[in-house]
């Protein structure tokens, strides 16, 4: 599945005193398998671009495509647009709401209009996916669960729908170090397994360590586009956007200013020592 984005705008309040540009002129494609890291300052646009995916929120001008179709062209389906293109929102454990975890991700293959069967079977294998045991926790109230396996929830309720695409606004956000590994470990082990990942995230680190292509949003506008490795060693265009690199990669670029030649792409801590360890050797 291939989503591109072609000059697309959004403007919130328009002709209101609250009217404010959130994207303008947007283009890029994201092709099947790719892990997308989103990153930039709030406010720069990153939500405002990840409700345009899955077509929750329409491009004030400019145009939404998914495999070559405008998803706000007539007879266009939202039903399954939202069915291929997964949106996890930030703290997506707030909207948890049945009685327990097995109606909570039941609630959206219940409205896809699948029988009992398969729906059981949707759930056992979201379950499994995002590593809660069913037997252990189908009949548990969410509540009584920790922020991180609420978290999970939410996620398997997304999962239970089969998407083609996940696109998931800063997942790691408010949990416990612990459970922050094991969130990125499982959209890891999913963008492994074939699907397509968006993820919108704050840690350079992490964005580092698991993103295939990042692009870096400014104001509204794509600022830079490419490889983790392209994108992080431009360390001074990341300063003036008011980012930073990775830690590693900052490590080298303060290393240079006093006389060492180190190189900026070492995103790794493995890569950055080794580079350390040549240079202090050489
Ligand atoms: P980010 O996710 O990068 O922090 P957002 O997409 O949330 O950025 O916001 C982009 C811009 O749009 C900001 O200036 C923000 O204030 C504005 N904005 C976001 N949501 C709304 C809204 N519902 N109504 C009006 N302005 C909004
Ligand atoms: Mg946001």
């Amino acid at each position: 599945m291939q989503i591109t984005f072609r000059q697309v705008s959004h403007t919130y309040q328009p002709g209101s005193p609250f009217q404010s540009t959130a994207l303008s002129n947007i283009d890029f494609t994201v092709e099947s398998g790719e892990f997308l890291a989103l990153i930039g300052h709030t406010g720069s646009g990153k939500s405002t671009l990840a409700q345009h995916i899955n077509g929750l929120l329409k491009p004030t001008s400019g145009q939404v495509l998914i495999d070559g179709s405008d998803i706000h062209a007539d007879g266009y389906s939202k039903k399954t647009l939202r069915q291929k293109v997964g949106m996890v929102f930030q703290y997506a454990e707030h909207q948890l709401f049945e009685e327990t975890v097995e109606k909570d991700i039941a609630f959206g293959p219940k409205n896809l209009g699948l029988d009992e069967a398969e729906i059981t079977i949707r759930v056992q294998e979201a379950m499994e996916k995002v590593g809660l045991e069913y037997d252990e926790f189908k009949e548990k109230s969410p509540f009584e669960l920790s922020g991180g396996q609420m978290r999970r929830v939410a996620i398997a309720g997304v999962l239970a729908m089969r998407p083609e695409v996940l696109i998931l606004d800063e997942p790691a956000a408010g949990l416990d170090p612990m459970s922050r590994e094991e969130m990125l470990q499982l959209i890891k082990a999913l963008h492994e397994k074939g699907t397509t990942i968006v993820m919108i995230s704050h840690s350079m680190d992490d964005v580092a360590r698991f993103a295939t292509r990042v692009l870096v949003m400014k104001k509204g506008t794509v600022a830079m586009d490419g490889t983790p490795e392209e994108v992080f060693s431009q360390v001074e265009l990341l300063h003036s956007i008011g980012l930073a690199a990775p830690d590693t990669v900052e490590l080298c670029w303060e290393l240079n200013k006093i006389g060492f030649h180190l190189p900026l792409d070492k995103l790794s801590t493995e890569d950055c020592a080794q580079a350390l360890y040549d240079a202090v050797k050489a």
